[in-house]
């Protein structure tokens, strides 16, 4: 377990980082119990932090301060002073220091690599644990083993998305939703076999009929990245259960008819079903089978 302070508020749940600090330590090769606490802040924030820690006046994306001084090649010594001075009794497991993200940068990288936010802040964090493991970017042959650790992490880490990460990564989608219109908002996460995880948002237009829902937002974004294999949707809206409208359906079913399609709102209220039971005879021209 980690300790997750929210100065800033997000609606990635604490599951996300305890996986991902999870596959750190796996593929650092940490045999014993490690902590750490995180602390998600904003611009300001990570400013002071800057300022009053390392003497450096400006905002940044992450930032990390070990408790213990380790080094790529797994010098964790579980019996050392230093190791037992850090040693948490509550948790039972070494403290391994505090990392800090901020939020606002996380939001704005996202949009500039073009992928979701869920990535950008797995990524930041996943980066942040690495460098309370001892890993530095000071010279190329260190960033290149650094990006090789995170990248394993990182692997690990998208392919174990639970129902619950889904359904809070889809929660946080909304966020971006273009409604000015309706005022509805819905946010989409699209699971690819893969691990990787597609959000989307709905997008109205002033000529109405051109509005995009957020699941097919999330499709297509999956789909113009090459990737067309889905295990599951998380559908997330404020009020009323947020099931895909008739064209969604469709769409879905090109790619995954048996996609498992979980539906949130009200924050909490959950419900599942199955494409094929929400789109039975789904549309489909070049089947072999098609009668029978
Ligand atoms: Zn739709």
């Amino acid at each position: 377990m980690i300790e997750i302070i929210r100065e800033a508020g997000i609606h990635l749940p604490d599951a996300v980082f305890e996986s991902a600090a999870e596959a750190c330590f796996q593929s650092y090769g940490l045999k014993k119990p490690a902590t750490l606490c995180l602390t998600l802040t904003d611009d300001a924030g990570i400013r002071e932090k800057n300022r009053d820690f390392r003497d450096k006046d400006e905002v940044t994306d992450v930032l990390s301060f070990p408790s213990l001084n380790l080094s790529p090649q797994n010098t964790f010594d579980e019996n050392s002073p230093a190791s037992l001075s850090v040693w948490d009794a509550e948790q039972k497991a070494f403290y391994l220091g505090d990392i800090l993200i901020n939020v606002d940068r996380a939001r704005e990288q996202a949009e500039t690599y073009g992928h979701s936010f869920f990535r950008e802040m797995t990524y930041l964090f996943v980066h942040g644990v690495f460098h309370l493991l001892g890993y530095d970017h000071m010279n190329k042959e260190d960033q290149l083993s650094m990006r090789q650790q995170e990248e394993n992490a990182l692997n690990k880490a998208f392919t174990s998305v639970s129902d619950e990460e889904l359904l809070a990564i889809a929660r946080e989608a909304r966020s971006f939703a273009y409604v000015p219109y309706s005022r509805y908002r819905v946010g989409a996460a699209l699971l690819a076999k893969d691990g990787s995880v597609y959000t989307g948002c709905n997008i109205e237009n002033a000529s109405f009929g051109l509005t995009n829902c957020a699941e097919r937002t999330a499709v297509f974004k999956a789909v113009s990245d090459g990737n067309q294999e889905f295990e599951a949707i998380a559908i997330a809206a404020d009020k009323t259960a947020p099931w895909p409208c008739g064209a969604c359906r469709q769409v879905m079913s090109e790619f995954a008819p048996e996609l498992r399609v979980l539906v949130t709102w009200d924050d909490g209220k959950v419900l599942e079903s199955r494409l094929d039971q929400l789109l039975p005879h789904s549309f489909l021209t070049f089947t072999e089978d098609q009668n029978g």
